[in-house]
């Protein structure tokens, strides 16, 4: 991308109530546009961000034999009355409107009712199963306050996989499938050092559910961890009872916060029963198909990358999700002309600064942004036959030869 050509400036201010700090650079940086508290644009450089999580994620899903689909936002209540969960007294959440010809409609928050409702068309026999499909949809939750840029929003992208299953061993054979794949997609996106699968309270059916949770200051839960035991426990579930389970002492737990960003849940029946979700086994009796839930909030781990990686500079993307490998910046004219010739074939990997300005404003541009190294190639460099790489995690700069340098071997 030419800088020159987008519509994006960086911003000196973010706005007062931004008190976040990744949340602050994602503005200042052009990745997100703040609409109104909790609603937030994605710019183009934050849609590639999105987008590189979402291949992540989708990629490991694939793997694990999902399928994807896309589902309404516009919800009928139908199921939702079936459920129990339409009242708003039991979904404090819901956005709702009118439709002209008279009727409400919901703003989905979550998806468990339209995908379980969905799916009697598609299941009937043992045959049909098992099913795990998943999407990435906007969810709009009326939530009391928004926090933390766009780590908690009113309007945000979620991936939603749900399992259906004809046993309980069929179920958990795709529960710890999930679980490892969602190891992998946290380790991809680059917080795998920081993020743990933790013990949470698992509603009515299991005993637990499954939360991941990513160590960061400005998190909103609590985490309980013992790591050598390898015990991570959502503050909810710490009692007296459970120490026990674990076989673990209060005393021996460190805390932490951190931030949800993702969870993963066995369902059983709580939305196949109200809604009548069957299948005919191999003798020809009817059972009601087994549910799972598996959630990863999309927009909100980007919120958490940008907070957990920033330094007092700016954002600093882990190479596999940031949106352009190279911050390129030519000075002088011998300069100029060599950064053009570098980004001719290039223009996914580099963000070009063409702009007319001093190189110190690109440089603290090039730092604010965060792209994992920038590129400096001035008259003076070339005199020498070289350009200068800086890596934006370390600071580290590296002198590399000017003739033959090719893009993918930067690597440091
Ligand atoms: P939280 O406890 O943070 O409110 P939740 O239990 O309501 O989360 P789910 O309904 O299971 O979350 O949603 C799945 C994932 O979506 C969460 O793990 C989280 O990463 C993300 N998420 C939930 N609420 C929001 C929100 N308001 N803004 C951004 N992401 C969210
Ligand atoms: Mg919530």
């Amino acid at each position: 991308m030419r800088f020159s050509k987008t519509f994006i400036k960086t911003l000196r201010n973010a706005p007062k109530d931004e008190t976040a700090r990744g949340a602050q650079y994602l503005i200042r940086a052009g990745y997100v546009h703040k609409e109104l508290a909790g609603v937030y644009d994605y710019l183009p450089l934050g849609l590639r961000v999105l987008e590189k999580i979402k291949a992540i994620i989708r990629d490991e899903l694939d793997q694990i034999g999902c399928q994807e689909l896309l589902l309404t936002t516009l919800q009928n209540p139908e199921p939702w009355q079936k459920t129990d969960r339409w009242d708003i007294k039991k979904m404090d959440v819901w956005f709702k409107t009118q439709l002209a010809a008279g009727g409400e409609l919901g703003l989905a928050p979550t998806h468990e009712e339209p995908i379980t409702n969905l799916m009697k068309t598609y299941i009937s026999s043992y045959k049909d199963l098992p099913i795990a499909a998943y999407q990435f949809q906007t969810k709009f939750r009326n939530e009391l306050r928004a926090k933390s840029g766009i780590m908690r929003t009113r309007e945000f992208i979620m991936k939603d996989l749900y399992d259906f299953a004809a046993t309980e061993e069929e179920h958990e054979v795709f529960y710890h499938k999930a679980e490892a794949a969602y190891k992998k997609i946290y380790e991809r996106i680059g917080l795998g050092d920081c993020t743990y699968q933790t013990f949470a309270s698992g509603g009515v059916f299991a005993k637990y559910s499954h939360e991941f949770q990513t160590i960061i200051d400005v998190g909103e839960d609590t985490i309980y961890f013992n790591q050598d035991k390898s015990i991570v426990l959502n503050e909810e579930v710490v009692n007296d009872e459970v120490l026990a389970e674990f076989g673990v002492k209060r005393e021996e737990l460190q805390s932490a916060r951190a931030a949800e960003v993702g969870n993963i849940f066995t369902l059983k029946t709580k939305y196949s029963a109200p809604l009548d979700l069957e299948y005919t086994d191999k003798d020809g009796e009817r059972h009601l198909v087994l549910m799972g839930c598996y959630g990863i909030g999309v927009s909100r781990v980007m919120g958490v990358v940008a907070e957990k990686f920033a330094d007092e500079r700016g954002l600093n993307w882990p190479t596999q999700i940031a949106p352009y490998k190279i911050y390129l910046v030519g000075i002088g004219e011998q300069g100029a002309q060599y950064a053009e010739r570098l980004y001719q074939g290039y223009e996914e990997e580099i963000l070009l600064d063409d702009r007319d300005g001093r190189p110190g404003e690109k440089f603290a541009d090039a730092e604010l942004i965060g792209l994992p190294y920038r590129v400096v190639v001035s008259d003076k460099t070339l005199a020498n036959g070289q350009v200068e790489v800086t890596k934006r995690t370390t600071g580290e700069t590296k002198l590399l030869p000017a003739e033959g340098l090719k893009i993918e071997n930067i690597d440091f």
